[in-house]
Formats: C-alpha cells, structure tokens, sequence
C-alpha cells in the first residue's frame, strides 16, 4: 500500500498511525536538515505529543538546502510529507509507526522565498537544525568561524536569496525584527558538545561580516538552548524499505530505520514557547553539561574501548564484540571503575542501569554498527572523550590500566597491519602522523605517545608509561584477546 494520507486507514493494524487530525495541525517549527536521525528522533517525539492531542499547533516544516535533498523532497511530497519509522529490536523483531507531525517540505533552491516568508512567520517559534558537524561551519584547528564555503560566500556577498542555512537563519531574524515580530529560538540537534553555543558562536559571527547590528540582535535576543542528543539511525538501505514492504505492507520510498533506545536531553531555554516534551520522555534540565559528560566517557570512550582491540581480535561489528563476555566484562570495568568515577552528579541517571543499557545496546545485531566506522577519524575522538578521563583519574590517582590498554590499543592498530599480517584501512584526517608515529614505536616504544597535540602530557607520567607500555608490548607480542584476558582476569 503507498504511504499518503488517502491510505492510512488502509493500513495493517500492527502499523502505527496518527491518532490526530492532521489537517488541523499548524506549522510552529521549521527543520533544517530533515534525514534519518530528525526523523527518528525530533519528529517522533513531536508526532508522540501529538498523538496526546498536545503540541498541535507544533507541527514541521521540513527544509532541505544542499542539492541532495531534492530526494527528500521529491519522497516527501509524494507521500504527503509521511513516513515510516522502524525500530529495529534486537530480537530480530520490528516495530513500525507512521509519523504525521511533518506538514510540509520546501527544497530551498526551488523558492528560496518561500523558505524566508515561512522563517518570519508568526507562527514558527522554533528554527531545529540536524545539518551535521560540516554545517556549522567551524574550523578544525582555530575552533572559530570559517566563512570559506561557497554558499556562505555568496550569501555573503549580495541581496541575492540565501542558499546558505545561516544566510536564511540570519535574514529571517533580520525580517522579523523589521516587522515587529518576536524572534524564534535556534535549537541545534546536532551531536556536537555544546550545540546551542556552537550555533550561536558560529550563526552570529556569520552575521557580523553582513550587519554588526544583526548580530547583535541575534546575541542578546535569540535563545539558542542546548541539548545532548541519543539514537542510533543508521542510512536507510534499500533491504529496510524492501522489509517494510515484506513485513508490513507499507510501500515508503524513504522510511527511517532505527534502535530502540532514544534520549533527549534538553536544555529548558527557548524565547518563544516550546512544545511540552518533558510529557513524552525528553528531560528538560537547567544544565546538560553532565549529560554530555556521561554519554562522551561512557557511550563514545566505551566505542573507542571496544573497536581497536575488537578489531585486533578478529571481529568486524560492534554486536560481535559486546556478544563477547571477556571484552563485557572489560568495558563495565573501563566504564565503572575509570569513566564513571570523572563524571559529576547526572541527575535523574541511574549510571549503573545506564551502563548496562550500552552494552545492551552495543550488542544488537540488527544495528549493524561496524568497527571500520568506530575506529575512523581516531585523532579526533581519543584526545576528546578519553584522554580527560586519564588526565583526571591519574590527577586523583585512581585506576587508569584499561585506559591505557585502549590508547595502546589505538597505537597497534594505527601501525596498519593486524594480528594476521592482513594491512589495515586506517582512515584518518592525521593519518601521515598517526601512522608515521606508530611506525616509529618499533625503535621507541613511546613514540606515539609523544604526540603532545593529542596526548597532552601523559608521556612523563611514569604510572601511565608503565602501564602503557606493557600493554603495548603484550598487544606485540601476545595479541589483543590474550592482553585482555590478562588483565581481566587478575
Ligand atoms: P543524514 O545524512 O540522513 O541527514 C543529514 C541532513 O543534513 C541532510 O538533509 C543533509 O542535506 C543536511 N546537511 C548536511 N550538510 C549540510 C550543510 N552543510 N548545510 C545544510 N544542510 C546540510 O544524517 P543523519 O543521520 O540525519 O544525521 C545528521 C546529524 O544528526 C548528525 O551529523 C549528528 O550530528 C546528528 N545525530 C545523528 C545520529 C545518527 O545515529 N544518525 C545520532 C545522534 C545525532
């Protein structure tokens, strides 16, 4: 059956549907970047209030700006802006609901007008965005603004129509001021620490090179709120819509596929109203710093934990390894004993239950997460999620042996070849470096470590050395399974 309005009623009962009347709902926020993780996370929790029959006059206005999201468009306007989302058990089984809450989709390049005149409406007091890491424009070393992309260029430049997400954002804001019309709030969805500042930093200082005034509105008065994000979606492949077919009966040209789990924790600082989200599951806090904490040394350190040694070990997927009892029992001990203990208060966390739920989650089989993609970009993410917890534990001299098995684990994959002899992809935007240093360890043990941009000062730390380098030596000359199995079983 194709997904449209005309056919909801058609349906198998064991689809989910909109309770509500979606011809009643109006348009209170207009989404940037509409792919698979807004439309498993956001517009689900949106389309759940709204099955309360709360948040009506809430509902979605998808945009899309890059070129590729004239697919979007073109899925979105022939199903009258429904879609399927399937969570995806790991008993194999799987859950299937239509989402309602999206009223319309706008491709940019077709009206950029309409875009703008939809942005200062009244109505939309919400501006979400999912446009990835690369849409916040912010450059890699200096941590500043980098206005060098075309579109931002050209937005930059004249009267033209923005192409740019910032360049709508901006002359929105400027429209709205002009007509007397209070201003939305900004609300980043993306995973980035610290998303709401981000967005500020980067979407203001984008708008000082146009009108040093604007910019100044956009500080004082606009509520950028942030907020840690949780839901593993992986790309829909054509095996996800084919299933949904199969199984249910729903043909969906772009259904949205996902785990279970789902976490949203939001910081309560919006200008212009918000929808009560607190009332289907989304902690709203005064502060969401804890919670990045804790998802940053449990949830991504547990992942760089997992993927060296996982790999060295034989295995190609994340399930494989959190199925393995030897390396659960590493990555509890790692989480209780070395990443927990640097974590402050998490209010309202259960980090024990919370703990386990990861390996959980880790573990099912039907998310297909593989090792390649946890073990890419490693310079970008060691440094980030593990080695603050190193430098704190060794600061309060608490455990840190797992910790360095894991950086020591890193320096064995990153010399390119596994335990086989079979040459390892590295993929990694230092890889020169990293593999460089790697190679060097053959006469000097510690010479990955002395990479000080990465590791700060751990290399004249002689308990960390110590342990560092006996796992080094026992991953050379024993193997990853071996060296784990040493130490978890002192
Ligand atoms: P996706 O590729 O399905 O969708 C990304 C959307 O952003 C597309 O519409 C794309 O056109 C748009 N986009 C990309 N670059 C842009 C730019 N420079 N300017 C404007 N729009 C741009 O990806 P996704 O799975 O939806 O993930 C999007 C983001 O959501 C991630 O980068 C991450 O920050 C966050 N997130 C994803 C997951 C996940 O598991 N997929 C989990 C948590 C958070």
């Amino acid at each position: 059956i194709p997904l449209g309005n005309a056919t909801l009623g058609e349906l198998p009962s064991e689809v989910g549907v909109p309770a509500y009347d979606r011809s009643a709902l109006t348009p209170g926020i207009v989404h940037f970047g509409v792919g698979g993780f807004h439309r498993a996370h956001e517009a689900m929790y949106l389309d759940a209030l709204l099955n309360e029959g709360k948040a009506l006059d809430w509902a979605i206005v998808g945009v899309g700006t890059m070129p590729g999201d004239a697919r979007m468009r073109d899925a979105m306007k022939a199903q009258d802006c429904l879609f399927t989302l399937v969570l995806k058990h790991p008993d194999g089984s799987r859950e299937a609901r239509v989402i309602g809450g999206m009223v319309d989709y706008l491709f940019a390049p077709d009206d950029p007008q309409a875009v703008l005149e939809r942005l200062a409406d009244p109505s939309t007091r919400i501006v979400s965005l999912t446009v990835t890491e690369g849409g916040y424009h912010v450059n890699q070393v200096t941590g500043e603004f980098d206005p060098d992309s075309p579109d931002l260029q050209a937005d930059l430049a004249g009267d033209a129509p923005p192409k740019s997400v910032f360049g709508f954002i901006t002359e929105a804001a400027r429209m709205r001021r002009e007509r007397g019309i209070p201003p939305f709030t900004v609300m980043s969805c993306d995973n980035l620490p610290g998303n709401g500042h981000i967005a500020e930093k980067m979407i203001t200082a984008f708008a000082e090179l146009k009108d040093p005034e604007l910019a100044e509105h956009l500080r004082q008065d606009v509520a950028f709120p942030n907020c840690m994000v949780d839901r593993i979606t992986p790309v829909t492949q054509q095996a996800d819509i084919d299933d949904l077919a199969e199984r249910f009966g729903v043909a969906d040209r772009w259904p949205v596929v996902c785990e279970p789990f789902t976490q949203w924790v939001l910081e309560d600082n919006f200008g212009a109203g918000r929808p009560a989200f607190e009332e289907v599951g989304v902690q709203i806090v005064p502060d969401v710093v804890p919670y990045e904490l804790m998802k940053l040394r449990l949830l991504n350190a547990s992942h760089q934990a997992l993927c060296y040694l996982g790999y060295l070990s034989g295995y190609r997927y994340a399930h494989e390894v959190c199925e393995d009892p030897l390396f659960v029992k590493f990555l509890l001990g790692y989480m209780e004993n070395e990443g927990s203990p640097t974590l402050p208060e998490v209010p309202g966390v259960d980090l024990d239950a919370y703990r386990h739920q990861l390996i959980e989650r880790f573990a099912n089989p039907e998310v297909r997460d593989t090792l390649a993609r946890l073990c890419a970009e490693s310079s970008d993410r060691i440094p980030k999620w593990l080695v603050p917890v190193i430098q704190e534990n060794l600061r309060n001299g608490r455990e840190i042996d797992r910790s360095a098995l894991v950086v020591a684990s890193w320096a064995r994959y990153a010399e390119g070849v596994d335990e086989q002899g079979d040459p390892i992809d590295v993929v990694d935007r230092f890889k020169d470096k990293v593999m460089a240093a790697a190679a060097a360890q053959q006469d000097d043990d510690l010479a990955f470590l002395r990479d000080k941009d990465f590791f700060g000062n751990l290399v004249d730390d002689e308990r960390f050395t110590t342990a560092y380098r006996g796992f080094l030596a026992s991953l050379h000359k024993r193997g990853a399974r071996a060296t784990l199995e040493e130490l978890e079983g002192r």
